[in-house]
């Protein structure tokens, strides 16, 4: 198989990051990962890499400290080589009506969706501008499009990625470096497991296509957005959402 380099992916343990993460090494990238708290997870997806014939690093990496993140991609860059993609999955939500959002549960959703996405972004980018090549996809969500009620921290979170990623996107173009980023619907994943009959048929409701999405759905595209057949492609928000309505 052609090695294309390392690809990085942030809560690459679980649901969509898992996805993208063995998506990318079937592709045949290396893969650097790094998730919170279950190094499980993460050894079962080691495994999946592992018999894809590419190398694979992951370590326990809180996006949100910036001091992690740099620690994180110096110890996986010194394991397999240079990043040439970042795909920034990491997420949490916290939901809640405005009128009883705590601060700490607005800054825990801030810190992990939108600050680890800088810490990330901000930690590559040099490498990526210096050697001239890269791809940078941001995983934010419909509900940085449309809002949500529940989700105020969510969605502000995820809009600021979107405008973190198209100012990013123009800055690094004339370096050959691209950034984009994924906007998932409702996505099958541990994320929105649990949810009550009643709450996933109102949802299923809003969706034309009548089915939720499987984190493959947004993994196909993150595949093609690192690749050279979106070379032309930047500084955009794609939905991956069935047609969802919110
Ligand atoms: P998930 O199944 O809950 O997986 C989240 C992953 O992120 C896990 O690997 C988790 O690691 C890791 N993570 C959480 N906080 C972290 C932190 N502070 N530092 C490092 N890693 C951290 O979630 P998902 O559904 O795949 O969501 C992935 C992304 O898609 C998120 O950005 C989410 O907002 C977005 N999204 C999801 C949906 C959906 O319907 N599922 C829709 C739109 C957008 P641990 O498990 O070890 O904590």
């Amino acid at each position: 198989m052609n090695k294309r380099g390392m690809a990085i992916v942030t809560g690459g343990s679980k649901g969509i990051g898992r996805a993208v993460a063995i998506q990318l090494a079937s592709d045949g990238y290396d893969i650097a990962f790094c998730y919170r708290s279950d190094s499980n997870a993460a050894g079962s997806v080691e495994k999946e890499i592992s018999r894809l014939g590419v190398g694979c690093f992951h370590e326990k990496c809180d996006v949100s400290d910036l001091d992690a993140v740099k620690s994180f991609v110096a110890a996986a860059e010194a394991e397999l080589g240079d990043t040439v993609v970042l795909v920034n999955s990491a997420g949490i939500v916290r939901d809640n009506p405005m009128v009883l959002l705590s601060a700490e549960h607005w800054n825990e959703v801030i810190d992990t969706n939108l600050t680890g996405t800088f810490n990330l972004c901000r930690t590559v980018v040099f490498g990526l501008m210096k050697r001239r090549c890269g791809a940078i996809v941001n995983i934010s969500s419909v509900a940085g499009v449309f809002g949500n009620a529940t989700q105020a921290n969510y969605s502000a979170a995820k809009s600021g990625i979107h405008g973190l990623s198209r100012s990013l996107a123009k800055e690094v173009a004339g370096y050959g470096v691209r950034v984009n980023v994924v906007a998932p619907g409702f996505i099958e994943t541990d994320m929105t497991s649990g949810m009550p009959e009643k709450k996933l048929a109102a949802i299923l409701e809003k969706i034309p296509m009548k089915v939720v999405g499987q984190p493959e759905h947004v993994s196909g595209l993150v595949s093609f957005l690192v690749s050279g057949r979106a070379s032309y492609i930047t500084g955009q928000v794609i939905q991956v959402d069935g047609g969802i309505v919110l």
